[in-house]
């Protein structure tokens, strides 16, 4: 049954479009079940009806006809209950509904399940037989298990439509929206640019040749490479391969003559497809011959066809790479973005950023937040290889892709953009000033860091120091370890820039979904797994030669301090300690002489809120890390965008939590800052000024806002606005009683809106 299921969902995934994958899955199913009939009906969302979609066994001069209002029939029945229907005779049935254009009065039992996609219900399959008798449980459970899986399916089709503009009647449709996870706060229009994965056939969409002439003198230029590529290998191995596997190289040159693959993908290409399109239906065309032969000699042949088809396909995607014209407001898209293709965008035209993978956490994300370029990211149902030179909007502050935007929404985003401009110009007078509220009372505001280039636009944006610098960033961007010499040189830089202001540098927090390629960790659960100073402790050597690095780093400078991610014990810190004062000692007899740095814990655990008290007895500072934070308190994973609608840094919980943490810090004397994100959110900056935080450290964009609404505000009244909401317990509701009281008080222009 598994196979069954798992064959039919692949060919469904493989159709050209929607229609096709519902005719698939109406001939298929039916097959599988052994039914008279098997039909889909999916909901037209603008019209609220369902509509036969496909069918086989019905009257298919029905399709697309017969429609039924969202409560009628026993499809609405289906739809509405959001649970299988089994009915041995439908027609005696209180919401039987008889459709003569059907022909559907000759089937009695009755067996239909909704096809529902992130709570939607989208639609309706349904098999029926003549006979009369109930489906079995396993038939039942079978068509539940179908429609799960291929609600997926369904929903990326219709996605794969609207990108061009088509709903699934043919309808043209506006402002779809992908939602992703914000990744860089902004907004952007502009023209996508998408960059596929370097030789992965399935990714390749289809195209139309602008230049038939010009694709086809790519494509023979990439065979003649491969070509090439096949005699020298096959020369170099002569010496080492038995004759018999030498043949293969023959076997492959065949292949790519003119006569085989070749002249299959020159007839394709003549009819205005683009090279790497018609390339990619020629091998998938001859993989799917090769797979479904009994001989498991010929079986394996298509590996070979597969491995060919790459290589073609690696050297045409270097040809597009070189002749790739940006457009002015480029929108970047790929699967997963990599600082090399950020690199490779003229900076002055490169607008936003789309990527279907990573987080807001991404290394690609925090170089985003330092170059200002607004960015989604995991924007997972883009079916992003489909719009290349579309227009697309990118809501880098919800984390949203518009796509066929209307004159209104472009509208409305051009306004956004121009008032962002407008904002951040009028801001910047207040780079000298300091962030004193109406009242007298002084907000230290920092900067969060990881690269170099921070420090120009930190510094630019009047920041007081650093509150985070995060490590790792530049250990991310290695290929191995740096050296403590390397580290020493690193850290000097971000010292020195920010000198006489304090630097907060925060050990090595690798583990999570911060990944470093020549120190793979593979669990399960990675962000309940080995991460942050779990690795740092079992790994001392590490540890310590980072310690020595940053101490040496600060001679003469003093401006450092040292912080500790991830941590969920008091022994924890005890180690940590014990290993910094040892690293401390070693500097000093090497003869460098510096001061010891205040050193601080990172509250990112519920234990550790819970333990505050006792951290902050250990140390000098503690600094809460609210994307952590969140993400543990909740239980939603700060990258998921399946629950990013769960992921709320306002949350009743986060705020009590936070609240329970400046008492700790208030009570020993100590200072508390906070360092996620929320700190950069204007509107939670309010509250947590309220709270007692002594630093609130954010990314250099946001600070002229948060700094800008912080100055227009008294302590008096953003207390009493903490009070308030204090006592709501809906994340929601929060937000919304806070955002209405700052308009009210005439502050909305900082607060991220839509
Ligand atoms: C946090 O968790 O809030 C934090 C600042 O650290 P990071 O985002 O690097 O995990
Ligand atoms: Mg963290």
């Amino acid at each position: 049954m598994l196979n069954t299921l798992r064959r039919i969902v692949q060919e469904v995934n493989a159709a050209r479009d929607l229609p096709a994958a519902l005719d698939i899955i109406v001939q298929r199913v039916r097959e599988a079940m052994g039914t008279e009939v098997c039909s889909v009906y999916l909901l037209d969302p603008d019209t609220s009806r369902y509509v036969l979609m496909a069918t086989e066994g019905l009257n298919k001069s029905a399709v697309g006809l017969v429609t039924l209002a969202s409560n009628e029939g026993l499809i609405g029945y289906v739809g509405t209950r959001e649970e299988p229907v089994n009915l041995e005779d439908a027609a005696v049935h209180p919401k039987f509904r008889y459709f003569a254009e059907t022909g559907e009065e000759r089937f009695a039992s009755f067996l239909g399940v909704p096809i529902i996609h992130h709570r939607r219900v989208m639609g309706v399959l349904v098999v029926q037989q003549k006979a009369r008798r109930q489906f079995d449980e396993g038939e039942e459970s079978f068509l539940v298990t179908m429609s799960a899986q291929l609600a997926g399916v369904i929903a990326h089709a219709e996605a794969t439509g609207a990108i061009r503009g088509l709903g699934w009647g043919g309808e043209v449709v506006q402002d779809t929206r992908f939602d992703g996870v914000p990744g860089a706060p902004g907004v952007a229009i502009g023209q996508a640019v998408v960059i596929l994965p370097p030789a992965d056939l399935n990714a390749v969409p289809d195209k139309p040749a602008v230049d038939i002439d010009a694709e086809l003198a790519l494509f023979r230029t990439a065979l003649e490479s491969v070509r090439r590529d096949m005699q020298t290998l096959s020369s170099k191995l002569a010496s080492q391969l038995r004759p018999e596997e030498l043949a293969l190289f023959d076997v492959y040159l065949m292949m790519l003559d003119d006569a085989a693959l070749g002249n299959e993908v020159v007839a394709i290409i003549r009819t205005g497809q683009w090279a790497q399109g018609a390339l990619r239906e020629v091998i998938s065309d001859h993989v799917g011959r090769f797979e479904l032969m009994d001989d498991p000699y010929l079986r394996e042949r298509a590996t070979d066809v597969k491995d060919l088809g790459r290589r073609i396909l690696a050297y045409l995607q270097e040809a597009g790479r070189q002749d790739r014209v940006y457009p002015e407001q480029t929108i970047l898209v790929s699967e997963e973005i990599t600082p090399v293709m950020l690199g490779e965008v003229p900076k002055e035209k490169l607008v936003g950023l789309v990527s279907v993978l990573g987080s807001g956490s991404s290394h690609v994300a925090i170089l985003a937040r330092a170059m200002g370029v607004p960015t989604v990211m995991g924007a997972v149902d883009l079916p992003y290889t489909r719009v290349d030179g579309l227009e697309l909007i990118v809501d880098g502050n919800h984390g949203e892709v518009y796509s066929n935007p209307s004159q209104e929404l472009r509208r409305h985003y051009l306004e956004l953009v121009r008032e962002e401009r407008e904002l951040v110009q009028g801001l910047e007078k207040l780079r000298e000033v300091p962030c004193i509220t109406t009242d007298g009372h002084r907000m230290p505001l920092w900067v969060n860091t990881g690269l170099l280039a921070d420090v120009a636009r930190s510094l630019d944006r009047g920041a007081e120091g650093v509150g985070l610098y995060r490590t790792e960033v530049p250990f991310m961007i290695q290929d191995r370890f740096p050296s403590e010499k390397e580290q020493q040189a690193t850290y000097r830089e971000q010292l020195e820039a920010f000198h006489p202001l304090p630097v907060t540098m925060r050990s090595l927090d690798i583990g999570g979904d911060k990944a470093l390629t020549y120190f793979p960790i593979k669990e399960d659960n990675p962000f309940l797994g080995w991460r942050g100073i779990r690795v740092t402790l079992d790994h001392p050597e590490i540890f310590l030669v980072q310690t020595r690095a940053m101490l040496k780093a600060s001679h003469g400078l003093n401006n450092l301090r040292i912080m500790l991610p991830m941590i969920s014990s008091i022994f924890e810190v005890e180690d940590a300690l014990h290993l910094i004062h040892r690293a401390y000692s070693e500097v000093l007899d090497e003869g460098v002489d510096v001061p010891m740095p205040p050193v601080g814990v990172m509250i990112e655990v519920p234990a550790a809120v819970y333990q505050a008290r006792e951290l902050v007895q250990m140390v000098d500072f503690l600094s809460v890390g609210t994307n952590d934070l969140t993400q543990y308190l909740l239980a939603v994973d700060r990258n998921n965008p399946r629950v990013a609608d769960l992921y709320h840094s306002l949350h009743p919980a986060v705020l009590q939590a936070l609240v329970k943490v400046a008492h700790a810090c208030r009570d020993a004397g100590k200072p508390m800052s906070v360092c996620g994100e929320m700190a950069g959110d204007p509107a939670a900056a309010v509250l947590l000024m309220a709270m007692g935080c002594d630093v609130l450290s954010m990314n250099a964009t946001n600070l002229p806002k948060v700094k800008w609404l912080l100055r227009q505000i008294s302590l008096e009244d953003a207390k009493a606005l903490l009070d308030e909401v204090l006592l709501l317990d809906n994340p929601h509701l929060v937000q919304s009683t806070l955002h209405l009281a700052l308009k009210n008080m005439g502050l909305g222009k900082v607060l991220s809106q839509r």
